[in-house]
């Protein structure tokens, strides 16, 4: 092989003067140089892979998933893609029993399961704690609902220390709107059926949108209509079935707003409930039913007992007796006009819970009734285990059964059996004189419905039963 005569006489090979030594240090250099010149490439190039990634989740980082979301839906113009959005229910729970490194460990174990879920121009991402959302091509509703049920399926297989549930939610992409705007989409979805026990996973539907600028309005106005006083218990009668004369009455908030009127509970109990502003609603309610109580008792008048809602919220957050206890004591109502209303659902999340509260309600002096009766899941066992003294049957439970004879056996039965338990039985709802001819067939005590009356304000109920 020829070798380049310069070279040589650089290398000091050849050549009059031959300064190997320099020169060899100036090669020894100029390879060092080139050796630290490469690693240095090499970890900018690292460190702006490491800036692409999550490094919880291990997947790409959000930044970088909006902007090649936003290139894989331009390119590929033909194809039908989703936003898939969802979050680990009780994620927190994760935390508290593993520490932050077992909730990180689950974290980076949905991360690549879901890398092995998607594919070629798919996404998938981390888009802030425990919420994830992915970029899926799809054909059909059912291609969506399949993806979403082998990405449930394989995460809770990946951990099964806890038992997961995810809540998805979907914006099948058909407008050219922003990637944020998507995932917003996505996410009130989600929202739309985060803390439903059977349904896990949702479609975006712009009627979402409503029902999200719905709530925003009363959460935007419910402190201001409390202080001002737009909250007002009304009594709705509840009659003896035998004596068909009132014996007691509900309490029941209405709201009445300087515009819209009277706005139906139904409108804004279930907002109050998932923003807790319920636990403020109802004790505004308790504290008006025990001023009238004690008003009924200066003017001489024996006082009809009144029910009053006790929210899941209330319950559940574990400040019902401390908070009924301060307001019967702040006026000083006897408590034997009052009853509490629980609903299953309470006792269903923490028997022993609801069952040690239950008892010391009685200690005090309360009595309690289950509300709502056969609208859920209600078991026979419930009744067998729960120190109740008031059994309210649901108004659905009774049409149902007034339009079929098998129905009005379960109901008779259930009666029977409640009244053997030693409880009192309050039908609910009951607007058809055959409902009332049907239940004085039974062990029924009581009946509370428009076939009577409606719920009403004090004044007027103080005018037609005083
Ligand atoms: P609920 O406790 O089961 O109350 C009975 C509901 O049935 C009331 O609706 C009442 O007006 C209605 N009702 C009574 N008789 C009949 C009837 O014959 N036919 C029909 N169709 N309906 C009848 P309302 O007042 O709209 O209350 C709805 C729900 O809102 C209540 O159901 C209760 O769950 C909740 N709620 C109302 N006020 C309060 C409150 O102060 N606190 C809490 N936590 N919840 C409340
Ligand atoms: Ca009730
Ligand atoms: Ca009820």
């Amino acid at each position: 092989m020829k070798v380049n005569q310069g070279v040589l006489e650089f290398l000091g090979v050849v050549g009059e003067y031959p300064y190997i030594l320099i020169r060899f240090f100036i090669v020894a250099i100029t390879l060092i140089v080139m050796v630290f010149l490469a690693i240095y490439i090499r970890n900018i190039a690292y460190i702006k892979m490491i800036g692409e990634l999550d490094s919880i989740s291990g997947l790409i980082n959000w930044d970088n998933f909006k902007i090649e979301a936003a290139n894989i839906i331009k390119k590929n113009r033909d194809e039908k893609y989703a936003i898939v959005q969802f979050d680990i229910d009780k994620f927190k729970i994760v935390n508290d029993i593993y520490g932050i490194n077992g909730g990180n460990n689950l974290l980076k174990t949905v991360g690549s399961e879901l890398e092995n879920l998607i594919e070629k121009e798919e996404l998938a991402a981390r888009f802030y704690a425990d919420v994830f959302c992915m970029l899926i091509t799809y054909n059909t509703d059912d291609e969506i609902v399949g993806f979403i049920q082998r990405v449930n399926k394989n995460i809770k297989n990946s951990y099964p220390v806890v038992n997961l549930f995810l809540t998805f939610g979907i914006y099948r992409i058909v407008e050219d709107v922003s990637i944020d705007l998507m995932v917003d989409r996505a996410a009130i979805a989600r929202n739309s059926v985060k803390g439903n026990s059977v349904r896990y996973y949702a479609f975006f539907d712009s009627k979402m949108l409503e029902e999200v600028m719905h709530e925003k309005k009363i959460e935007n106005t419910m402190q201001s209509a409390l202080e001002a006083g737009e909250f007002e218990a009304y009594l709705q009668p509840q009659y003896s079935v035998k004596t068909e004369k009132i014996v007691s009455a509900e309490a029941l908030v209405r709201w009445n707003d300087p515009i819209r009127k009277i706005i139906p509970p139904g409108e804004y109990i279930e907002i109050f409930e998932k923003n807790n502003f319920i636990v403020k609603v109802d004790v505004y309610v308790w504290k008006q039913v025990c001023k009238t109580i004690n008003l009924w008792l200066e003017r001489g008048c024996k006082p009809y007992p009144v029910s009053l809602n006790v929210s899941p919220v209330h319950f559940k957050n574990r400040s019902i007796i401390k908070e009924i206890t301060d307001v019967v004591n702040e006026y000083n109502t006897p408590k034997e006009y009052l009853e509490l209303e629980i609903t299953e659902s309470v006792v269903l999340d923490d028997m022993e819970y609801a069952i040690n509260t239950i008892d010391e309600l009685h200690r005090l002096g309360f009595r309690i009734a289950m509300d709502d009766f056969g609208s859920g899941y209600s078991s026979l066992n419930l009744l067998n285990k729960l120190p109740i003294d008031v059994l309210k049957i649901d108004k659905e439970f009774l049409n149902d059964a007034s339009n079929s004879e098998r129905g009005k056996i379960v109901i008779r039965d259930i009666i029977a059996m409640a009244k053997d338990l030693d409880m009192q039985v309050v039908c609910e709802g009951v607007e058809k004189h055959d409902e009332v001819e049907f239940l004085k067939g039974t062990d029924c005590d009581k009946i509370q419905g428009y076939y009577y009356a409606k719920p009403m304000p004090v004044l007027e109920f103080e005018k037609k039963y005083f």
